[in-house]
């Protein structure tokens, strides 16, 4: 089996946008069941000559954001769990946020390697969301822009341990 990357984050963060971008047109048809297929897709994708399978983890952005909502929590989980490497995308340009602190708190005790990612950080708008992603303690933010396919090389290197 592929060695397999799960994005994570909380809703609007760009986890769907990074997913199209890795993954293309090389998308898996998950069957449309209730439960956790349902809000997950899954494809594969190549990095530095490796092929891996992604999962792009749904957002639910009519639920409460005040605590990670329990289809998301579920979600989250379950693609973290089969994950060789979780990759937790933040927003550069809103700064972390008390939802992006709780995932973060639940990733360091889970034992599945993460790599964080601070989207959005093409331009200089996400600066400070950058330096502000360092305190999550996982590690130093790879900065990207899965809109602009900035980044993506040294997210790679991040990636490449585990893919
Ligand atoms: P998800 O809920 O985490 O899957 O986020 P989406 O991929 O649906 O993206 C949420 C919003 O952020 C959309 O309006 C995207 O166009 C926007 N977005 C995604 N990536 C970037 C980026 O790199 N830069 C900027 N400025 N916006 C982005
Ligand atoms: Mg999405």
């Amino acid at each position: 089996p592929l060695p397999t990357v799960a994005i994570i984050g909380r809703p609007n963060v760009g986890k769907s946008t990074l997913f199209n971008r890795l993954v293309g047109k090389r998308l898996a048809l998950v069957d449309d069941m209730p439960g956790v297929t349902r809000d997950r897709r899954e494809g594969e994708a190549q990095l530095l000559g490796c092929a891996f399978r992604v999962i792009d983890t749904a957002g639910f952005e009519d639920e409460d954001p005040a605590s990670l909502p329990g289809r998301m929590r579920v979600q989250t989980e379950s693609a973290v769990r089969e994950a060789d490497v979780a990759l937790f995308l933040v927003d550069a340009r809103a700064g972390v946020t008390p939802l992006d602190e709780e995932i973060a708190r639940w990733l360091r005790s889970a034992g599945t390697p993460v790599v964080l990612a601070a989207n959005k950080a093409e331009g200089r708008a996400g600066e400070a969301g950058v330096i502000e992603a360092m305190a999550l303690g996982l590690g130093e933010p790879v900065p990207i822009s899965a809109e602009h396919g900035e980044g993506v090389g040294d997210l790679s290197e991040a990636l490449q341990p585990w893919i």
